[in-house]
Order: structure tokens, then C-alpha cells, then sequence
């Protein structure tokens, strides 16, 4: 790893004009239609067991703006285009990799809106951004200071459910330097009825409200089933119920920056849960699925914080039986139900579940660890102490 410069994304809100708003959502638009055109194409090809590269996906957009029903592709940017060509292949990437499912299509009302410009579609000069194909700048509200001098080499605008505009610039930021090394080191749960608990016997609970949030959230999402299809009621208790999602989220990222931020410079050794198997099993109930968003929220916050600040990272396999086996002594209880919050092994230490799960991801990462950096034990039969991965850091996408 080196302590070269580290990029990071500065999001802010942003209110645009009319005519900005009607652009952007045109190219929202033109990247879910070119996205899900080159899946497609991508798709068609896997089934006769062939593969389609970024280049053969980047000759087909050329193709399909010439065709006079996709004419309107031309009408914006080229840029947000390429981009999303570019998430694709790196979806197709993770899912040869076997880490993600096999890529899905956009739709209209449940994916994210957004658009990625590269340097050459925006122009960013004592404060004012004005992108591709836009005549004015974006009215930006700068919660938070740019680093000095920054020169962003991307600009993701965004529209989230709530209604709500973001622009995020990627930039260089000088200020983040490798944190002196320490001997410290934590292991990490997540829970349910906490949001973390660490080896080190602290939990974390929920953000507060969180409680409430859900309740509203839950009515809100009945209230909205109940709606007839299209009309303006259905839209309304639609808005409602991505409102309280965004209340909710935002509460959650406020609090997890802080604990996350916390957590790396204190450790040197972050040991955490793999949650990814599990994570691409859907979940119907809605703590559970809140739950591991922010989990996976936390994962991607310690890793890249960990990349900022010189410090490592690893993820146990989900595979290895935190829960069930005694920290103290090493024996296997055989049976943990979820309900089971403290348990008592035949050693006579009683535990907390979570604490002793986080006391177990330590000991596991710790013999990660001990094999020395680069070694990736192989995944042998579930539960087994070897089974286990080390990942290296990597920065959010
Ligand atoms: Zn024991």
C-alpha cells in the first residue's frame, strides 16, 4: 500500500433549474436505456456462452444512436453513456469473480438516478461546476469544504427517491495521511437488535429513533399497498414512504461515519463478519434488510477509511461459527437460535452472543494474520477453521 494521494467523493446537495432538472433527468433516462440495451446484448452472447468486452459494448452504443429510434441517445452527453458501460463491465467483473450476482436490469422507479461525468463533460473553476450540454452551473449548497486546490476527475449527479438532487466530486485530498501504527486490534458483529457489537465487550446501538423510523416506515409501506396503480394517491404515499427511507439512512451513515472513523484510527487490525454470501439471499423482513445495508455500509466505510489510514481490513467467512463457539475454551455449542442473546459454555463462562461472535472474528483474523500478509487460506467445509479469507482494502467504488 502506498501513502500516495487519496481520492475521495465530497457529496452535496445540490437544487437545479428547471431546464437542469428536465436535462438530468433525460440522461438518467439514456444511461438506464444504454445500460440495460448492453445487458441485454451482454446477456444474449452468455447464453450462447460467449462474452462481450467493454469495447464490442462501446461499438454497439455507436451503432444503436445511429438507429432512428434510440436517435435520442445523441441528445445528451456521451459521457454519463460510456460511464454506464463502464459500471456494466465492472459488474460482469465482480460477478465472474463470484463476488455479486449476475448483473440486473434498471428499472424506471426502483433503481438509483444518476449520472457519472469524467473530466472532459465538466468544467469545475473557483467554485462553479457547469456540466456537459448545460448552459448555467449547479446551484451547490457547500456543507463542507473542498480541499484546497481540489480538481475533481468525476461528478456523479444524483437523484435519490426522496426527490432529493446530490452531485458528488471525486477528488484528490492531500489532508488524509497514514495514522502511526499500533498494536491495536478489534473484531466486529453486527447484530439486530444492536447495530455492532465489538470483541472488545462494547456494543453499539441502533441510531436513536431508528424505532420509530421503522414503525413509520412499515405503516407507510401498507398505507401505499393499498393504493390503486397509477393514480396520484399511489404517487404521493410512494414519496411518503422514500421520505422515512432517507430519514432513516441518513441517520444511519451520520452515525456509522462516526463509529467507523473511530474504529480505524484506534485499530490497526479491523476484523469483520463476510457477510456477502448471505447478503444476495433476499430478505423480506425489513429489520433484517436494514440491517445489512448497513452492514454493508460499514464494510465499505472501514475498508476505504482503512486504505486512507494504513490499516487492514480483514473479512472472516460467514462460514466460520461465530456465534456457537466458546472464546474462552474453543468448545462448539450445538445449537444457537437467534433468540439466544447470552449463553453459557460447559466451561463455565457465560457470554453475550454478539460480544463472543466479535471475540471470535478477532481470534479467526488474528490467525488470518499470523500466516502472514497475501496468504488466502482456501475455503475447506463449513465451519472449519480454515475456512476463512483475507481481502485487501479497496477503495468505495
Ligand atoms: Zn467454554
Amino acid at each position: 500500500m502506498t501513502t500516495s494521494q487519496v481520492r475521495r467523493a465530497f457529496k452535496y446537495r445540490f437544487y437545479p433549474t428547471d431546464t437542469q432538472a428536465a436535462e438530468l433527468s433525460r440522461t438518467f433516462g439514456c444511461v438506464r436505456k444504454v445500460y440495460n440495451l448492453a445487458l441485454a446484448a451482454r446477456t444474449e452472447a452468455w447464453a450462447r456462452q460467449e462474452r462481450v468486452n467493454y469495447n464490442q459494448s462501446s461499438a454497439m452504443l455507436t451503432a444503436w444512436k445511429q438507429t432512428e429510434e434510440l436517435a435520442y441517445l445523441n441528445e445528451v452527453s456521451s459521457v454519463p453513456l460510456q460511464q454506464a458501460l463502464r459500471h456494466l463491465q465492472v459488474a460482469f467483473t465482480n460477478f465472474f469473480g463470484k463476488r455479486a450476482k449476475y448483473p440486473r436490469f434498471k428499472s424506471r422507479k426502483k433503481s438509483r438516478k444518476s449520472a457519472e461525468y469524467t473530466a472532459s463533460a465538466f468544467r469545475f473553476r473557483d467554485g462553479e461546476l457547469r456540466l456537459a450540454k448545460m448552459r448555467e452551473s449547479l446551484r451547490i449548497v457547500w456543507s463542507r469544504p473542498l480541499p484546497d486546490d481540489a480538481s475533481p476527475s468525476t461528478v456523479t449527479v444524483s437523484q435519490d427517491a426522496a426527490g432529493r438532487w446530490f452531485v458528488s466530486l471525486l477528488c484528490d485530498d492531500p489532508s488524509i495521511t497514514h495514522l502511526p501504527t499500533t498494536d491495536a486490534a478489534i473484531g466486529i458483529d453486527a447484530g439486530l437488535d444492536h447495530l455492532l457489537s465489538f470483541s472488545t465487550g462494547e456494543k453499539i446501538a441502533n441510531p436513536r429513533h431508528e424505532r420509530r423510523d421503522r414503525v413509520a416506515l412499515a405503516k407507510a409501506q401498507r398505507r401505499l399497498a393499498k393504493k390503486a396503480k397509477d393514480s396520484a394517491n399511489r404517487t404521493k404515499a410512494r414519496h411518503k414512504v422514500a421520505k422515512i427511507h432517507a430519514r432513516i439512512a441518513d441517520r444511519r451513515r451520520d452515525t456509522l461515519h462516526k463509529i467507523t472513523t473511530r474504529l480505524v484510527r484506534e485499530n490497526q487490525t479491523l476484523v469483520i463478519e463476510d457477510l456477502t454470501v448471505r447478503n444476495m439471499v433476499k430478505n423480506r423482513k425489513l429489520a433484517r434488510a436494514i440491517s445489512d445495508a448497513a452492514w454493508s455500509q460499514v464494510r465499505s466505510m472501514l475498508e476505504y477509511k482503512a486504505a486512507w489510514y494504513g490499516r487492514e481490513v480483514i473479512a472472516v467467512d460467514r462460514w466460520f461459527p461465530s456465534s456457537k463457539l466458546c472464546s474462552s475454551c474453543g468448545t462448539l455449542a450445538d445449537e444457537m437460535p437467534l433468540s439466544v442473546r447470552t449463553w453459557t459454555c460447559e466451561c463455565g463462562t457465560t457470554h453475550d452472543r454478539d460480544v463472543n461472535a466479535a471475540k471470535n472474528l478477532l481470534a479467526a483474523g488474528r490467525a488470518v494474520t499470523a500466516c502472514g500478509a497475501g496468504v488466502r487460506p482456501q475455503r475447506s467445509s463449513p465451519g472449519g477453521q480454515s475456512a476463512m479469507k483475507q481481502e485487501t482494502s479497496r477503495r468505495e467504488p
